[in-house]
């Protein structure tokens, strides 16, 4: 009798009809199965050895990849449980950018050793707890671990980058991908207050297949993947006052459908002439402000096009809005919604602004910003499904140079860290005692999935490498992880596997927050399906992860 309370033997309905409850072990159960089944689909990917996914939308779109972001995004999970961890990746793809894998399959194995504690009679509650005193221990113990590094540091930050892109098949150009990625950010990054701080804003990552991806280059400025619209406006205009405008050059359409009525062919002229003035006087209006070039985020009418281009005024229409707010950052221009409105303190600045062919396309590249720190990355490649993916490796690379400048500290890689963190989380946990002690000896295991994933990727015996590993780390090897790509385990330190602490910390916060809240649940009710059904329309597919409720 789920769905009331009972008062004197009246039937109190505390629920809608139809609404689903299930409470207990069976919703812990199932939110655990849900969530675990979202770890267990990325789990395989990885590493530098990480097998690659197939994801293909309900458009028949193909995407090849082994990020993890990526994958739980487009995996367009349903149940709440599952959503929460996909939670998890996007969390730690905002916050570092990296590491998004980890921060999932850590999140399934939490959840996974849990689950074996309370077969055991353990109280989710004391789990919860053990878990949270393992999770703060285990970032005292990372920051322990840690090593220092600073903008100086290019050899170790070109390190980073190389282990954030490997396996992401960039490996042919991953010297030079590395050396651009550290360029990029070391030249955006800036320092307040003796912290360094990186404004990932300032740099634009535009892809443009074919050619290579060794043809990848990093352009000061700010890259615009249009062409300017009419062939008689400049292609090039130096000393540029930019005009940024999120409203179209065209005359509106009338509001309702009046009709204009033209009886003789001089009406038909003077209406011409008409929308020809104010058409004009639009463009006289950018022009009287001083402006050589007019970026609009929507469209310009052809005669508009005309006028501009006698003018000498380079113009590009239909800007990405993301692309608009890039060009007001690194321009320091305003975006201006209405035309009436601009004037010459709304002018952004680049020494230059040029329309070059890439790959057979034209693109605009604006250079000599009024903001130096602007920069763009143009990945290369052969193929759509290349560059995209370079692109993904791309992102990473930036995103794991800037967290590790950002926190100041790096670490091992394949599993090193890992290892080294749960040796001493057992530690810990003896000095605990109680029920605690197992859930945070649990804690400890599950951190050991990264380790355990990296050495099944090698294809060889994983358990007798997790043995080796763990008596390497008892005799103070900290650095002593799995070199994945030769199969052996060596030191990472040495090898140059090395990646920006945040990422391990960061999936320690996100992964431990999420199975505790996961943990905690013992009651799911949902409102009716009917009712659900008739919201917004969901497209219907992607219901099998681990669903069944
Ligand atoms: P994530 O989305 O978590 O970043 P990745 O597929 O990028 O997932 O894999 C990251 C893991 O691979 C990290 O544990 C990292 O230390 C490890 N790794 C990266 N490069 C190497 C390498 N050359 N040898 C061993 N391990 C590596
Ligand atoms: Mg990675």
């Amino acid at each position: 009798m789920w769905k009331m309370a009972q008062i004197a033997g009246q039937p109190i309905f505390i629920l809608p009809e139809g609404a689903l409850r299930t409470t207990g072990r069976d919703a812990q159960r199932q939110n655990i199965m849900a969530a675990r089944a979202v770890a267990e689909a990325i789990r395989t990917t990885l590493g530098p050895k990480g097998m690659d996914k197939m994801l293909v939308d309900d458009l028949g779109d193909v995407t090849i990849t082994n990020d993890g972001a990526t994958i739980v995004d487009e995996m367009n999970v349903e149940h709440p449980a599952a959503k929460m961890v996909v939670e998890v990746a996007k969390t730690q793809d905002d916050e570092v950018g990296d590491g998004t894998t980890t921060a999932v399959v850590l999140t399934g194995e939490l959840l996974a050793n849990a689950e074996k504690l309370l077969d055991q009679g353990i109280h989710s509650t004391v789990i919860a707890r053990g878990y949270r005193m393992a999770a703060n221990k285990a970032q005292e113990i990372l920051r322990d671990i840690g090593n220092k590094i600073t903008l100086k540091d290019r050899d170790l930050l070109k390190k980073i980058a190389i282990t954030a892109m490997t396996g992401k098949g960039a490996e042919a150009s991953k010297e030079l991908l590395a050396e651009l990625a550290v360029d990029a950010i070391t030249q955006i990054a800036e320092k307040e207050n003796g912290k360094i701080v990186v404004d990932m804003d300032n740099v634009k990552v535009e892809k443009k297949e074919g050619g290579s991806i060794a043809d990848s280059e990093l352009i000061q400025g700010v890259i615009i993947d249009k062409e300017r619209v009419h062939p008689g406006m400049p292609k090039k205009v130096t000393d540029a006052k930019i005009a940024l405008l999120d409203t179209a050059i065209e005359i509106k359409e009338t509001e309702t459908d009046a009709k204009i009525q033209i009886t003789d062919p001089s009406q038909l002229q003077a209406f011409v002439a008409q929308e020809e003035k104010i058409l004009k006087e639009m463009v006289e209006n950018i022009a009287k402000t001083g402006a050589n070039v007019v970026f609009c985020q929507k469209g310009i009418d052809d005669l508009a096009q005309h006028f501009l281009a006698k003018k000498g005024i380079f113009a590009v229409r239909r800007v990405k809005k993301s692309d608009m707010e890039k060009l007001a950052k690194a321009t320091g221009g305003t975006i201006v919604t209405n035309l009436k409105d601009l004037s010459a303190d709304d002018l952004g600045y680049a020494k230059t602004i040029e329309e070059r062919k890439i790959a057979g396309d034209e693109m605009v590249f604006v250079s000599g910003c009024k903001n130096p720190k602007a920069v763009s990355f143009l990945v290369r490649g052969g193929t759509e499904h290349v560059v995209d993916e370079v692109e993904r490796a791309v992102k990473d690379a930036l995103g794991g140079v800037a967290a590790a400048l950002e926190q100041g500290m790096v670490v091992s890689g394949g599993g090193a860290t890992e290892i080294e963190v749960a040796r001493r989380l057992k530690e810990y946990s003896e000095s605990v005692g109680g029920r605690e002690q197992l859930a945070i000896n649990a804690f400890a295991d599950a951190i050991e999935i990264i380790p355990r994933t990296l050495a099944e990727s090698t294809g060889l015996d994983a358990i007798d490498m997790l043995v080796r590993l763990r008596a390497e780390h008892d005799k103070g090897k900290v650095n002593s992880g799995i070199l994945v790509l030769d199969g052996k385990i060596g030191d990472m330190w040495e090898n140059g596997v090395i990646e920006p602490l945040k990422i391990k910390t960061q999936a320690v916060k996100s992964a431990s927050e999420a199975a505790i809240m996961i943990l905690r649940i013992d009651d799911v009710i949902s409102a009716s399906k009917t009712k659900e059904e008739k919201t917004p329309p969901m497209p219907e597919e992607g219901g099998g992860y681990g669903g069944g409720m």
